[in-house]
């Protein structure tokens, strides 16, 4: 007999990165993530991750804004109207603006939770699909070109079937121009994080010059003119990444020209439901979409597989291994992409993957206990 989920579990973990990861907007060393664990009085778990990162340089979230929200607002909320459906989540979070990182770690844990119950992997759950899924991998602003062109040709032999280079000013044309040049069949894309304004389109119409997959996000969240005039002008499909936070934002986006390509990430848009909502609208209207992906361990990771699942296999999603990014991560086993660049969704109920609970107490910074 299913129950329900009478207690949930705040804390926050502190864990190294292998590498510093540079973008234009922040550099990544150490990460604060927190995790929630929902349960009921069975023992059974699910577990969420939020993906908001240190410092509100990506957006507005962070952690410790994250976990007041999550701590203070969300889960007194969530606790005091048990819903008994996921669908009834999003009627609690739609009382409170934005905080879409924590809506989605909260979603994420009862998903996990309700898809381990009723015994099915969560792919299937989301009703996904259990064809492999193409992997590519982001590359930060690093030193040199020739350092550059090293780690381009390590992760090409690995495997991964496309590659997105960071750029900002000083690291882009030229950058673009050398990696094509070594590698002139490469599927090839750049990630701006917003670093451009519109006064730099005409630099960056150089771009078109290079094959480039797509160009995601030259400019600010809200510069929606900016997009516009680049979309129209460009060969270069322009993707959206930071300004996508919703169905309503994906909407406007499609239908007003911004772009032709959108990168979907499940904190950024608020969890499951409305990813899913997001997928369904670009499948509908012939825009190809993809899973991006943050600096997430292994929890987070894994409900990326499990979203990227419901997304025609069109374009690499960002799902890399867990050793790129961690020594040992907190599932196991670790994400692990084959040697084609394809990543194979779990067959176990949940996640699918071990949640490696001594390795989590021994990076817990705080924690708090939510009871229904
Ligand atoms: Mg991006």
């Amino acid at each position: 007999m299913p129950t329900g989920i009478v207690t949930i579990d705040v804390r926050e973990i502190a864990f190294r990165r292998r590498h510093s990861f540079v973008s234009s907007r922040a550099t990544t060393d150490d990460r604060r993530i927190i995790l929630i664990t929902t349960g009921d009085s069975n023992g059974t778990r699910g577990w969420g991750e939020c993906s908001a990162p240190e410092e509100p340089r990506y957006c507005e979230e962070w952690t410790a804004s994250a976990w007041e929200f999550i701590n203070s607002i969300l889960v007194p909320a969530v606790l005091e109207a048990p819903p008994t459906q996921i669908a009834s989540l999003q009627e609690i979070f739609g009382r409170f603006r934005g905080n879409r990182m924590a809506k989605a770690a909260v979603e994420e844990a009862y998903c996990d939770f309700e898809a381990r119950q009723k015994g099915v992997p969560l792919w299937r759950f989301l009703g996904g699909s259990a064809e492999p899924i193409p992997c590519g991998v982001a590359i930060g602003i690093m030193s040199s070109i020739d350092d550059l062109l090293a780690l381009v040709e390590k992760e090409v032999s690995s495997g991964y079937r496309r590659i997105k280079l960071k750029i900002q000013r000083g690291w882009d044309v030229a950058v673009v121009a050398a990696v094509r040049r070594t590698f002139p069949a490469l599927a090839l894309m750049v990630d701006a994080n917003g670093a451009y304004t519109l006064d730099d389109i005409d630099a960056l119409a150089q771009l078109d010059a290079y094959d480039l997959l797509m160009l995601e996000q030259p400019f600010a969240p809200d510069d929606l003119w900016a997009f516009k005039q680049a979309h129209d002008r460009f060969n270069t499909p322009i993707c959206l990444d930071e300004s996508i936070v919703s169905l309503a934002s994906t909407r406007a986006a499609l239908k007003l020209g911004l772009c032709s390509m959108v990168n979907i990430k499940l904190g950024r848009v608020g969890g499951h439901s409305v990813a899913r909502e997001i997928v369904n609208l670009c499948t509908s209207e012939g825009i190809p979409c993809w899973c991006g992906g943050q600096h997430e361990a292994g929890i987070g990771r894994a409900h990326n597989l499990a979203m990227a699942s419901l997304i025609p296999r069109i374009v690499p999603a960002e799902l890399s291994a867990s050793e790129r990014y961690w020594d040992e991560d907190i599932i196991s086993p670790p994400i692990q992409v084959d040697n084609k660049g394809y990543l194979q969704p779990p067959t176990a109920p949940g996640l699918g993957f071990v949640v490696n609970e001594d390795l989590v107490l021994q990076c817990t910074v705080r924690e708090t206990h939510h009871q229904g």
